[in-house]
Formats: C-alpha cells, structure tokens, sequence
C-alpha cells in the first residue's frame, strides 16, 4: 500500500500493539469509518472496544462513547491513556475541577475518545453541537430495552442523538441480546438501516450440562470426585444458600469459599485473589461473582439454582474455559427455582419481560433437543448441526421422524401468519372448539386439527422442540407469535427430516421446596 495514511493495521499495531483482527472487529471498523450505523453484536471478550476505539483514531474529530458504568468508563480510560490516547470520561460523581477540565479539554478538541454516562450526556447538549464529533458510541446497548436484561431508563433518551445528529455515524454495541433485544435497540436509537454484525457466540469447548435439582450436594461431591485439584465456580441464588453450599464443601473436605454483596469489599477482593492465584480452588457465590475477573482456567461452572435468564446463564457459564481447554457446565433444573424466580419477577415494573425470559430459561432446562442448538438459537444463531457436546447429544432421548408432525406444525404457523403465540398454535393443530378460535375464524384453516391425535401437553413439548432446534423463533416482544426460520422453509419446501424426542414421562418437578 502506498498511501501515506496509516492502514488500519497500522493503526492497530502501534497503537494497541495488536497484529490481526478479532471476528468480525475489521468489518465493523470499516463500516463506521464508511459514515454508516452499525450494531455490534459479540460476546464478552470479543473486542468490542476496540471497534470504535480504532475509528476514533483514524477520523478527525472526538469519539462520544456512552457508557453505563464509571468503573467501566474508567478501566477503558487508563488503558487508552497508557496507551498514549487522549481520553476522558464525565460523570456526576467526579470533582467539579476535574469536570472543569474534561470539558475545556474536550471543547478544544484535544479528546479522540470522550466517554459519558447516559444521564450527563444530555447535560452536555450545548457542547457536543460545538465540537467535532467523528462517532457516537453507545456501548452495553441492551440498557435501552425493556427487553435487555439491564435495563437503564436513562438510555431511553438516547434515541435522540440520531435525530440531533443525522450526519454523526452511531455504533451500538453488546454481549448479550437475543434476536428481540437487537430489533428493539436499533429502533430505539432511530437507526433503522444500521448493519447488523453478529460474533458467534459459540464456545464448543464448554460442556453443556443439566440435571434435574435433586440431591444437589450429593451430585456435586460426586461430580467433584472427577474434578479434583480444578477451579470451579458454584452459582447460587441467595447469600444464604452460598454459605450453606460453602460449608458442606468444607466439611466434606474442599476448599470453598462463599461469596456474595453481603461480604466487606476487602474481603470480597481478598477471596477473589485467592481464587485467581489458585489459592481457594471453588468459588461457591451469587452472580455477583465473576464480573471483571480474569482467570482463563475455570475449569467447570455449576448453577445451583436455574438462572433467571438465558443472558445470565450464557454469560456465567462463559466464565469456564476461557483458555480454550475442555471445561465443563452443570446446570440443576427444578421447578422450584422456577416458583422462586417467578415470585421475584411478579409485581415489578419489568415483569411481563422477566417472566418470557424465564419461561425461555426453562425451556432451556427442559429441552430435548442438543443445548447447543437451543442456547445458539436464542441469540439468533442456528446452527444446522447437533453440537455433539451436551447432555442431549451424548445420551439421546428416544428419536422419531417428526418431520410430518413439523410440517403440520410449520404450515400452521404459516396460515396463521406469523401472528399468533405458542398456545394459538396448538389449540389450532388440535382442533380447539373455544371461543378464541372462532373469533377469529381458525376453524376455516387448512391446518385446523391436523394434529388432534397428539396431547396437548406433548404437542407444547414438540413445539418448543422445533423452537429449540431453530425451525421456529418466539418473538417476545410482539405477544410471544411464532414465526418461521429458515430452516421450517427447509421443513415445509425441502423437505428437511427432522427428528423429535419422545417426551419424558414427568418427574417429580412439583416439590416447591429448595432444598439447600
Ligand atoms: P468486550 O468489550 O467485547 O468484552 P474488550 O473490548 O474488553 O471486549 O476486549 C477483550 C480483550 O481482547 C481485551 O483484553 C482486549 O485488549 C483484547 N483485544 C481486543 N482486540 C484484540 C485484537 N485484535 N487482538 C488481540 N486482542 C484483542
Ligand atoms: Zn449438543
């Protein structure tokens, strides 16, 4: 290359002292030093930063970069500085002087990188008409949505930015939105023609585990028996439950330590050093625990309790095997947790969001179908293969030829539309005689009672099946309808085989007592 301008290589090499590209971080490097909007879709650990660090370097002008955490904001400032990049962040805590200096700094323009929080940004209006700005960044991007597992109101306002800005390229970045969370955040910030970039979230080295929540000291002694001298992470819902785990640890032997926000922030550091350095070898904690800590060989994660969603889940278990190596993941599935998490959603003003991600997360626990599949499935990432790696994969359920059955189920959904939710679905296949239907007149469709041979319950079961195999996707946000991926085109056109797990005979969920 012979012009003088640096390449992005370059700029890459010495300035972050990388020599290739992460998945994906070049494509959208050069789609928003191209003017366009993206949204950035990678997993933790994947790079996001970068993907508008570097654009902000390589653009005249200063990068705003909206970020909901000080201590996020500040980590990303003192890792640019020492890097020798101009860089600040403003928030309401800090000191008027240092606010003071900030600005007069960021007015003058001798910021490449800006960071703010959502709530002071607004604060700022006048000043941001009056400087050069090369890109707006808005990261952790899921706080906008009610569908996010984070939300933030104060990210709502963001939506204007686009409106006040028309000219100013917007990038939008996060780990952890399923496919109705990525729709919402792009029509929240007004930037419907944004590209969309999605990092796999695959990490085919984890082992995806559940087992139904019974007995759970026995069978994590027993799964320790095979897990001796490795760094594990027990998560558990309450404080309580982290100590009494903690303890029978300890009596039987292994060195565990609780963890949780009811512990002194000395000691919390203290225990989370201890386990970095190989010093404490279980970590046994609410999901406080893990955020920000680097150890790349936890070599296992057990949930205790059933998470609340599949975010939570995804990112937890995210904390095994960073290095790569085999490491494996063990879930414990009871109703019970999901009696308990459906009492914490009720009454708050997000429940109607916290109940269909849990009802996602049990779906999750309950699948048939390979893990892999169904956790992929949910970000919106089909996989056309079983994994190979879960408990499903390795001991199958009993399998038949259900593509008639996904075929009828298919053109269900299709005559309907794409409008109507899981429970519609069903009533229509069986040939439901309520009110609901003949309202709207679903006795008249070709596929009314196709399926009237098979239970309710069992025809549910397949249903969420196909859902979790990636022929069908639940859009939450729109009343829960479910519509056809590309593979049921595959199904309905292709004929595509595809193969069912005979439900299992129902097991003695009913207990509703957490047994600690
Ligand atoms: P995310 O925000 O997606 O979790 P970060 O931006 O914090 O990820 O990056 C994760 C890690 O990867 C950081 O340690 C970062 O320095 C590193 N990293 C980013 N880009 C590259 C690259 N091109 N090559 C090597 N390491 C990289
Ligand atoms: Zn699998």
């Amino acid at each position: 290359n012979t012009s003088i301008k640096p390449t992005l290589h370059d700029l890459l090499k010495t300035h972050f002292g990388y020599d290739a590209f992460l998945p994906n971080q070049e494509k959208i490097i050069k789609n928003v030093l191209n003017q366009n909007d993206t949204l950035a879709i990678m997993p933790t650990g994947g790079g996001k930063s970068l993907c508008f660090q570097l654009p902000a370097l390589a653009l005249p002008g200063t990068a705003i970069v909206v970020s909901p955490l000080i201590a996020l904001m500040k980590d990303q400032v003192d890792a640019l500085r020492s890097n020798g990049i101009a860089a600040a962040y403003f928030n309401s805590s800090q000191p008027q002087e240092e606010q003071q200096q900030t600005l007069s700094d960021l007015q003058e323009g001798k910021l490449k990188l800006f960071y703010v929080a959502p709530e002071s940004i607004f604060l700022l209006e006048n000043t941001l008409h009056h400087i050069d700005i090369n890109l707006f960044a808005i990261d952790e991007a899921h706080c906008i949505s009610s569908w996010g597992h984070d939300f933030r109101p104060a990210y709502t306002q963001l939506g204007s930015l686009k409106e006040q800005f028309p000219q100013t390229p917007l990038i939008a970045l996060t780990a952890t939105a399923d496919s109705a969370t990525q729709d919402d955040i792009a029509k929240q910030l007004a930037i419907p023609n944004a590209k969309k970039f999605i990092a796999s979230f695959d990490r085919p080295n984890l082992y995806l585990d559940v087992r139904p929540g019974q007995k759970r000291i026995q069978q994590i002694l027993q799964f320790l028996k095979s897990h001796t001298d490795e760094s594990g992470i027990i998560y558990c819902l309450s404080r309580k439950s982290t100590e009494s785990v903690a303890d029978k640890l300890l009596t039987a032997g292994y060195d565990a330590k609780a963890y949780h926000a009811g512990i002194s922030s000395e000691e919390r550091s203290q225990i989370q050093e201890d386990f970095v350095t190989d010093k404490t070898s279980i970590i046994v904690a609410t999901i406080a625990f893990g955020m920000g800590i680097d150890k790349s060989n936890v070599r296992w994660v057990i949930h205790y309790n059933m998470p609340k969603n599949i975010e939570g889940y995804y990112q937890e278990i995210g904390r095994s095997g960073r290095d790569g190596l085999p490491a494996h993941t063990l879930l414990f599935y009871s109703f019970a947790d999901v009696v308990q998490l459906r009492k914490f959603a009720e009454g708050t003003p997000t429940e109607e969001y916290q109940l269909a991600k849990l009802e996602r997360m049990q779906q999750f626990a309950e699948a048939l179908s390979c893990r892999r599949r169904a956790l992929l499935g949910y970000f919106g990432e089909h996989l056309q293969e079983d994994c190979g790696n879960c408990d499903i994969c390795n001991t199958p359920p009993t399998y038949f030829d259900g593509t008639l059955l996904a075929q009828k189920v298919c053109s269900a959904v299709a005559r309907l539309q794409e409008q109507e939710a899981l429970g519609m679905v069903i009533d229509v296949l069986r040939g439901a005689q309520n009110a609901q239907v003949f309202n709207k007149g679903y006795q008249n469709i070709k596929t009314y009672g196709a399926a009237n041979d098979v239970s309710w319950r069992d025809l549910q079961q397949y249903v969420i099946q196909l859902i979790n195999q990636g022929v069908l996707e639940i859009r939450f946000h729109e009343n829960g309808r479910l519509i056809l991926t590309p593979l049921a085109k595959a199904v309905l056109f292709e004929n595509r085989k595809i193969y069912l797990a005979r439900p299992l005979q129902k097991k003695e969920e009913e207990k509703t007592t957490i047994d600690v």
